[in-house]
């Protein structure tokens, strides 16, 4: 029988970026048009990648911003991080920069699984170019995609790669 590994895993991003929509598309397979400030919610799904089974806790925030003092929740006992900005908004892109830094001096500047996530990839009144999300990504080491909650698109993706990205991490260190 294959072993079930279980991750856990926080969205972390400012607020209204499409961090609990990204949540209820990936669980529920369902866009909520309404916009309901969540405190914090803890959503379980079962995940397959590759040949192996994955219990996924993931942990959807309230949002934060440059001030957020980031809890000891969001450090002992995560996995990985998904961190979300909207792409309509350069505030939202700057308060990522501040939380990755923020987590790496938290963690004791160890290497973290992360996916940065340019949400509302379908609106046109851009703010942040598809570059800059990734040229961000790649000086963190990290993932990155572009998503839409609303049209569904990259959304799964997002929730995969983490669980990948975590084995990558993990296997990187035991071969030091
Ligand atoms: P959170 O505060 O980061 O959890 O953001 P929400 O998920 O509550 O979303 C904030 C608002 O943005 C809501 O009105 C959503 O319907 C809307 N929204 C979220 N994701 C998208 C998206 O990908 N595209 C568009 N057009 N709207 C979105």
């Amino acid at each position: 029988m294959p072993l079930v590994r279980y991750r856990k895993v926080v969205l972390l991003g400012y607020r209204a970026v499409g961090k609990t929509s990204l949540a209820h598309q990936f669980v529920e397979g369902k866009f909520l048009d309404s916009y309901d400030p969540t405190v914090e919610s803890t959503y379980s799904k079962m995940v397959v990648v590759g040949k192996d089974e994955f219990h996924l806790q993931l942990v959807d925030t309230a949002g934060q911003d440059e001030y957020t003092i980031l809890p000891h929740s969001f450090v002992i006992g995560i996995h990985g991080y998904v961190l979300v900005y909207s792409v309509t908004s350069l505030r939202s892109f700057q308060v990522v920069k501040t939380l990755h830094n923020k987590l790496y001096e938290s963690r004791g500047k160890t290497r973290m699984p992360v996916v940065l996530v340019g949400n509302k990839a379908d609106l046109s009144l851009r703010e942040v170019k598809t570059d800059e999300g990734r040229k961000l990504a790649e000086s963190w080491g990290a993932i990155f995609l572009e998503s839409s909650a609303k049209e569904s698109q990259g959304t799964q993706g997002i929730f995969t790669k983490i669980i990948e990205e975590i084995d990558r991490v993990d296997n990187s260190y035991s071969r030091e």
